[in-house]
């Protein structure tokens, strides 16, 4: 899969991040799989790209994957899980579309 990579914290300007491939991720016991379909940046993930709120210990470690405002599918999920991983998700069962902001 694509991925927009963070190593490093810096200004916008300078394109710290960069496009990489990495493997499909398996989802665990408790986890959903979502094929992402888009994910937007907002002025929260500017600020911790930047280092705006590095002396409050954000991001925690790097490198990281920015964006918590996505958009996709459930692709896999444990299904003795399957309702309480909808409920994380705040997900209605019978929508076929979710958002998460964790
Ligand atoms: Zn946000």
């Amino acid at each position: 899969m694509k991925t927009m990579i963070l190593e490093w914290l810096s200004p916008m300007d300078t394109k710290p991040l960069r496009l990489i491939d990495r493997p499909d991720p398996t989802p665990g016991s408790g986890e959903v799989l979502i094929k992402v379909a888009a994910c937007g940046v907002c002025r929260s993930s500017l600020h911790m790209i930047e280092g705006d709120w590095a002396s409050k210990g954000l991001p925690a470690k790097l490198p990281i994957v920015p964006g918590h405002e996505i958009a996709g599918s459930v692709e896999s999920f444990p299904l003795e899980r399957a309702e309480e991983a909808l409920r994380r998700l705040k997900c209605d069962p019978f929508e076929a579309r979710a958002v998460v902001v964790p």
